[in-house]
């Protein structure tokens, strides 16, 4: 792929917008890391830039750019090629592997919680370079693909939230069995694993695609690899076709009302909230439809926070070498959701709620939270 590093005109706009570069001296920014340090690589010879990992590919630097250079594109590409010629660190195998280590903590989720609070299992995982500054996310044993299976023995209603959404909206919503995105494994320098993920949701989404189906994400991080990696870096089998029929699940309801195909009634819902925008909402490119769709709520006082980075960014702020640069951006973050003083805290990212509900102790939800809080009439699937 041409990344047109040489449409740089070294105007350091995105080293302007980059939040590692900053907060993190090592970093030397996404001009010098990207188009600069392109011109001097060569596929002949290894990758020795060891701040290449430093970058946190939040692509704020990609959306700043206003000559179409995409240099997160030219520093995941050696992200990549320093992860095939260097020893990974055990830290970066592991979340390469989220989604095992994702599937077995679920089935064993009771020991996991009760276990991974505990200091000296936290002192073992710094051993291991993975952080423990922020609580680990809590596993559940009813994760989403099971609730599915095993209805009407759900004990937790808030995960299914998005299919009892847009089921009360009259669609029929399929959860094809799956894998991950692929998108830690990437974000790790394990491309092939990355692949390998993409090549099997590729087959199983471009199946339901050519039967008439739409592709929802909720995930924005999810979203950005469906749409930009499966077509551009993972090379994913029918990838263009999956970018092209896959939507934001805000984006999609914003349509299906604007062509009027359904007409949701909100009622009043009285708080203020502090909308914290992913960095990968912003590269999506689709401006910020659950501003939007929320904007129709009455009584719902909305203010988009979209200048900062939360830091965490996936896996990346839960490496112990980077726990520092993603905690100076938490705070950051933190201080500008403070200013607002909301009653509540949102963000369409699982991983930015989890930072900043931790900086700022304020509850953080998913815009379909608040959407369904408000829909008259909304009724859970049963
Ligand atoms: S992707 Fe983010 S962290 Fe990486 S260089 Fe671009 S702006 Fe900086
Ligand atoms: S990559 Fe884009 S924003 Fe960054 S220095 Fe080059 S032209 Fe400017």
């Amino acid at each position: 792929m041409d990344f047109d590093f040489q449409h740089c005109i070294r105007c350091t706009i995105c080293v302007a917008n980059c939040p590692v570069f900053k907060v993190n001296p090592e970093f030397p920014g996404p001009k010098q890391a990207g188009p600069d340090a392109e011109r001097f690589r060569s596929d002949h010879e290894a990758s020795i830039d060891k701040w290449i990992r430093l970058c946190s590919q939040c692509k704020r630097c990609e959306v700043a750019c206003p000559y179409g250079v995409n240099p997160a594109q030219i520093i995941l590409r050696e992200q990549v090629r320093y992860g095939e010629g260097h020893f990974r660190p055990l830290a970066s195998r592991v979340f390469a592997n989220n989604y095992w280590l994702g599937t077995v903590n679920s089935i064993i989720a009771p020991l996991v919680n009760m276990l991974t609070p505990l200091k000296f299992i936290k002192r073992v995982l710094n051993v291991f370079g993975i952080s423990t500054y922020i609580p680990f996310p809590q596993y559940r044993v009813h994760s989403m693909n099971r609730s599915w299976r095993w209805k009407g023995r759900r004990k937790n209603r808030k995960k299914v939230v998005v299919r009892d959404l847009l089921a009360s909206l009259g669609l029929r919503v399929i959860i094809p069995k799956q894998v991950c995105c692929g998108l830690p494994a990437l974000g790790n320098g394990d491309v092939e694993t990355a692949r390998k993920f993409a090549r099997k949701n590729a087959r199983i989404l471009a199946g339901y695609i050519d039967r008439g189906y739409d592709v929802i994400y909720t995930c924005t991080s999810c979203g950005l690899v469906l749409t930009q990696d499966y077509p551009g870096i993972l090379n994913a089998p029918d990838g263009k076709k999956i970018s092209e029929n896959t939507y934001n699940l805000h984006e999609y309801v914003l349509k299906l009302m604007e062509d009027h195909y359904i007409e949701p009634v909100f009622e009043p819902f009285h708080r203020k909230v502090a909308y914290h925008i992913p960095c990968h909402l912003r590269a999506s490119g689709i401006g910020y439809p659950a501003a939007r769709l929320l904007e129709k709520i009455p009584g719902l006082e909305i203010h988009i926070l979209e200048d900062n980075c939360c830091g965490l960014s996936g896996s990346y702020g839960f490496k112990r070498s980077n726990e520092e640069t993603s905690a100076k951006l938490g705070i950051t973050s933190e201080r500008a959701i403070k200013d607002v003083d909301p009653d509540i805290l949102m963000s369409d990212c699982g991983a930015c709620r989890m930072q900043l509900e931790h900086f700022s102790g304020i509850p953080g939800f998913d815009p379909s939270e608040i959407l369904v809080k408000s829909l008259k009439n909304f009724k859970a699937g049963k």
